[in-house]
């Protein structure tokens, strides 16, 4: 069933309960990635507040990464219930691995023009990296740095927008990224992008879908929402007749208890 959504309409709706970024703008690799962790569940202007708040409260990633996440998560505060000091934890755990495993906390992961066979192999350890983190990270990390939005085909993409309708069910990953590509605006691609990993990652599962918590069910051809019980019927009411073996059973009694004289 085709779409009843536009890509617009679908950012739009997913902002405010998954968060957003809407461009891969930063100087530094280290910095967008952050950003990225930091917009999941948060609106982009949180998101980017709270990535300058820590580069100012902060020496360095090394500085935050060994910070409490209780100290952190004052500032990430806007996104629901209970998302600070998990955004906080996890922030910690990516950069403290990043430190454990690469050695350095400001690798400049999508920069071409400064490649050299180090780097390259830098680069391609730490997208394998990102690609366990999330799918979310490897397929946005590549395009920081490129000159042009583009979309990175990716199971976790073509997922959620056979669900939504945008492509057929068995559209290949390929064809899945030449539809978003088609159906996007230059500037809306890496938001499309980054809303459709959310929604795969966390209600659209290969396996699970949680379709009652997705912001964008109502206009989903897929979506199967619950039916909530049907409200318990009031109890009947009493005709006068004894209807009931404990009813009965007290009308007996009546006759035989003695009465006072
Ligand atoms: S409503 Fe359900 S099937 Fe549709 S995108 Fe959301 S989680 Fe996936």
């Amino acid at each position: 069933m085709p779409s009843k959504l536009s890509v617009g309409e679908l950012i739009e709706a997913s902002e405010p309960r998954f968060g957003a970024v809407r461009e891969l703008d930063e100087t530094e690799g280290l910095d967008q990635l952050v950003l990225l962790a930091l917009a999941r569940e948060l609106p982009f202007k949180k998101a980017r507040a709270a990535l300058r708040r820590l580069k100012q409260d902060f020496v360095d990633w090394n500085d935050v990464r060994v910070t409490p996440a209780h100290e952190l998560a004052r500032g990430f505060e806007g996104g629901p219930p209970g998302s600070a000091y998990r955004k906080a934890e996890e922030l910690v755990d990516l950069l403290s691995t990043l430190y454990l495993r690469f050695n350095k906390m400001t690798c400049d992961v999508g920069r071409t023009e400064t490649a050299t066979p180090e780097s390259t192999k830098l680069r391609s350890r730490l997208m394998a990296f990102l690609a366990e983190r999330s799918s979310l990270y490897a397929c946005l990390m590549p395009l920081f740095g490129a000159k042009d939005d583009d979309v990175v085909a990716s199971p976790e993409l073509t997922r959620p927008l056979v669900r939504l309708g945008f492509v057929e069910a068995r559209a290949s990953d390929a064809s899945a990224r030449e539809t978003l590509l088609k159906r996007t605006k230059p500037g809306e691609r890496i938001a499309a992008q980054f809303v459709l990993h959310q929604i795969a990652s966390r209600v659209c599962g290969a396996k699970l879908t949680l379709c009652g918590e997705c912001p964008v069910a109502s206009k989903c051809p897929s979506a199967k929402i619950p039916v909530p019980p049907p409200p318990a019927k009031p109890a009947a009411k009493s005709s006068g007749k004894p209807t009931s073996k404990s009813e009965k059973t007290t009308s007996k009694d009546k006759k035989t208890t003695p009465q006072k004289k």
